[in-house]
């Protein structure tokens, strides 16, 4: 784990000229921009590079920031998140969290495996720090999933960009090396073993008791088959009484609906009940056959309906 430097590093250390906004233009959602700051790449033992950056924003004449910036030991926040980086030229700072490693995007290939292991690890701490701010403002965690631009614009999207998908014609970071599968199950540890997002951790250990797996709080193909043995009758172990548990229960709905929208497309009251809103979501989601569980939920849902 990196260690988090304390304090706010460009309010602490006022820039030569600005280098984020105060407030944002628009409401903030779910959706981080990952970068590499094209710092050159520091291979191996202490790595001051993210000091190293944030001294050159500090000093920069031209404008680009991050909210966070990280290499393989440390972590700096520049800019609170509330307030606007000057990340990306493509209309994502007024919504968008920015967080950048101090590396060049085109060395992923030549790392030694332990150092791209600390910076995949680097940027899912960067990325559960962003998600713990978003649940403090009431928002979810961003979706565990590589967004299109088209994607990313929606009101309702949530998930992680590329600044090069942003902006194809000018950026390229953070490198087609960036490890995306391996980011996202350590960002997705991160949120479940930190207790980070208490509410779906805590539903979804919930579950896996009672469907009778180890409550890991990561739904996994073991949790996967217990849902569908559970909820959808398929195994002469189904236990009827399982999914009455859940019948009506608001907190499993409203964990449906969450799931509905992190979907593209989808901006779902999280009201906790199961209305024709939340049916057509969940039925269009279950026709792409992304989400969790998704067989088990439509037995589920056939049963909680009103
Ligand atoms: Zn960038």
């Amino acid at each position: 784990m990196a260690t988090v430097r304390p304090g706010i590093y460009l309010e602490d250390n006022p820039p030569r000229r600005s280098q984020f906004r105060r407030g944002r233009r628009s409401p903030v959602k779910p959706v981080i921009v990952v970068h590499t700051a094209e710092s050159g790449t520091d291979q191996s033992g202490a790595d001051p590079r993210a000091e190293n950056v944030a001294s050159f924003i500090r000093n920069r004449t031209t404008a680009g920031s991050y909210h966070l910036l990280g290499d393989a030991d440390s972590i700096v926040q520049l800019i609170r998140f509330e307030n606007e980086a000057f990340q990306d030229r493509t209309g994502s700072n007024q919504w968008a969290i920015g967080i950048s490693l101090a590396m060049n995007a085109a060395d992923w290939p030549d790392l030694p495996s332990t150092r791209r292991d600390e910076f995949a690890e680097t940027a899912a701490q960067m990325a559960a720090t962003a998600a713990v701010w978003l649940n403090e403002q009431g928002l979810p965690s961003p979706a565990a999933r590589f967004l299109t631009k088209t994607q990313s614009d929606r009101a309702s999207a949530s998930g992680f960009i590329s600044h090069g998908r942003r902006d194809p014609t000018r950026r390229s970071d953070p490198g087609a090396g960036f490890p995306w599968t391996d980011f996202f199950r350590r960002y997705e540890r991160l949120l479940a073993d930190g207790g980070l997002e208490p509410g779906r951790d805590a539903l979804t250990r919930e579950l896996q008791r009672l469907v009778g797996v180890d409550d890991d709080g990561i739904v996994g193909d073991l949790t996967i088959a217990a849902l569908n043995r559970n909820w959808v009758g398929r195994d002469e172990s189904f236990d009827s009484s399982v999914a009455d548990t859940f019948t009506n229960n608001p907190n499993v709905i409203a964990w449906i609906q969450r799931r509905v929208n992190s979907e593209d497309g989808f901006d779902l009251d999280i009201d906790g009940k199961f209305g024709p809103n939340t049916e057509r979501g969940v039925k269009s989601v279950l026709d792409r056959r992304g989400v969790v569980a998704a067989e088990s939920f439509l037995a589920f849902l056939e049963r909680a309906k009103p």
